[in-house]
């Protein structure tokens, strides 16, 4: 008794900030001493910066190409190459105006 509230206090009352938290580029556990940090290093924070902007890149590519693909698939049968779902997806952006 009385001991779980000691241990309260020092915590409250200890100047650093510990926050516990999982890295959002390699998943591990780090003590972080800011609520604002993301990564358990610099590493990982630039690696995911260089990966986001990757990321980005590939997305508006893939936009791209797929609204492309759709303009050339709106007139055909969704070619075989695309998923169900994608298809679909498809269809559903170009059966509002263009239904046969
Ligand atoms: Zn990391």
């Amino acid at each position: 008794m009385g001991t779980d509230c000691r241990y309260f206090n020092y915590h409250i009352m200890s100047s650093n900030i510990a926050v516990k938290r999982i890295c959002e580029f390699c998943l591990n556990t780090f003590i972080a001493r800011t609520t604002v940090t993301h990564y358990c290093s610099l590493k990982c924070n630039r690696r995911h910066a260089k990966q986001k902007a990757r990321d980005l890149k590939i997305k508006a590519s893939d936009l791209e190409v797929k609204q492309t693909a759709a303009l050339i698939e709106v007139n055909k049968q969704p070619a075989e190459f695309l998923s169900v779902r994608e298809a679909s997806k498809l269809l559903n952006i170009f059966t509002g105006k263009r239904r046969k």
